[in-house]
């Protein structure tokens, strides 16, 4: 780094709030993005295998986006209109029903909430006590839902949850699908304890969880247990909510995470990638019976941003409208499968997670996970851990990344781990 350019960056560490947290894993000041790729002030360019945390599976600034929008702010287009009727939501509904929903079978209204995952997930938490009558909602180890006080609740991650410094109430946790290793059926677990009148659970307004957990480790669900939570919630009279707000959107596969597992939930949260440009929008799906909020009762200012429904219209159109898409994401996913498979072979222990576009390799420490990204990070690569000890390395490269760049990617990552897992051994004899 040169002497001017930690000149410039000094107003990070001099204004900015110690809450702040990927920019100090990634110190540089970017300047330019586009496709998989981020560029920063001294030239440099780094192949984003992080991409807004699933919030840019389309990638960087894709053209036909940008020209959209471009369109629409030169033709003076809404650019506020909290929730007013517009041609941009128009086109994002009409799209969205037309390539999404109806190919689905889908009869989900779509609620537009505040911009952010975590007020997608604090409405379908209420709505779920509002149509049940009851207030406790059943969520997972490792889950992660947002960190505002009902979405943290559901949250499992202590430094998250030590954050809220009151009490995080209304939620019994449950051990994931596979918490307890091969041998132990976590649904049957759950449907006990709710069966049994001295289990000592309060009857559930909700089931909640993510498919394959993006914060918590990429542990993934099998399609058994997830078909189970579904009945367990039916049989129990809960509504199953799918936090598909990482998972969905392409990442595991299909548009949604639960696609092909024969299960219907009654409310899944989308955010992070919907907007496709990687702008602020979040909503929740909700089965029509269940549509019972009246009028501003789930309020918010900018439950409608209109620049990402702009961009959300051209993302669906562009990528959902036929299989194309879809196909392409498993051929890339078998091929980082079998680069992942590389490296946990250079870790004694290590073996992968996840499923689709959100896999990694789990290293068995966050020491070691975290070598292994800030050395790709000097190579050129942007890349982060997650799970419970940060211990997993974990790939979120744009699903559109070209073949080459996706290789060229996973060889940076290969380059790194061999690099710290060499220095490891020299470090132990
Ligand atoms: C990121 C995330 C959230 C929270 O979204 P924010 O936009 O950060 O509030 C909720 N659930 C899941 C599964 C997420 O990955």
């Amino acid at each position: 780094m040169t002497a001017d350019m930690s000149a410039n960056q000094s107003v990070f560490k001099r204004r900015e709030s110690e809450a702040r947290s990927y920019c100090r894993g990634f110190d540089t000041e970017f300047v330019r993005a586009q496709g998989s790729e981020m560029t920063d002030r001294a030239g440099r360019s780094y192949i984003d295998f992080l991409a807004g945390c699933s919030s840019l599976n389309y990638g960087h600034n894709d053209p036909d986006m940008k020209a959209a929008l471009i369109e629409h702010i030169s033709g003076d287009g809404v650019a506020m209109g909290l929730d007013l009727h517009t041609d941009a939501k128009r086109g994002f509904l009409e799209a969205f029903e037309k390539h999404i929903l109806a190919p689905r079978g889908m009869d989900h209204r779509v609620m537009f909430t505040g911009p952010t995952g975590a007020n997608a997930v604090e409405a379908a938490i209420k709505v779920a006590r509002k149509v049940t009558g009851r207030s406790n909602v059943i969520a997972f180890t490792n889950g992660f839902h947002g960190v505002t006080l009902g979405a943290l609740a559901a949250t499992g991650n202590s430094y998250h949850r030590g954050g809220a410094s009151t009490e995080l109430s209304g939620v019994t946790r449950m051990p994931f699908d596979g918490y307890f290793g091969e041998g132990t059926d976590t649904a049957e677990y759950l449907d006990k304890m709710l069966s049994d009148p001295s289990g000592g659970i309060d009857a559930p307004a909700a089931i909640m969880f993510e498919t394959v957990q993006g914060e918590g480790g990429l542990n993934a669900a099998r399609p058994e247990w997830v078909k189970r939570m579904a009945e367990i919630a039916k049989k129990h009279g809960a509504l199953l909510i799918i936090d598909d707000i990482q998972a969905g959107i392409g990442r595991s596969g299909t548009f949604f995470s639960f696609e092909d597992m024969g299960v219907t939930p009654d409310i899944v949260t989308l955010a992070k990638s919907i907007s496709g440009f990687g702008l602020p929008m979040a909503l929740m799906l909700v089965r029509p019976e269940h549509d019972i909020f009246g009028p501003a009762e789930h309020n918010g200012t900018f439950r409608g941003n209109t620049h990402a429904f702009v961009t959300a219209r051209v993302a669906i159109e562009k990528f959902w409208a036929d299989d194309a898409f879809q196909k392409s994401i498993a051929r890339k996913a078998d091929l980082l499968t079998r680069a992942l498979e590389e490296i946990a072979g250079l870790v004694p222990g290590a073996f992968l997670k996840g499923r689709g576009m959100m896999q990694g390799v789990d290293v068995g420490s966050g020491e070691l996970a975290g070598q292994i990204c800030a050395m790709a990070f000097d190579k050129g690569l942007i890349v982060e851990t997650s799970g419970s000890e940060d211990q997993v390395v974990k790939i979120l490269a744009p699903l559109t990344t070209p073949e080459e760049s996706f290789v060229k990617g996973l060889n940076i990552l290969l380059d790194a781990a061999r690099d710290v897992t060499t220095e490891h051994k020299i470090a132990a004899e």
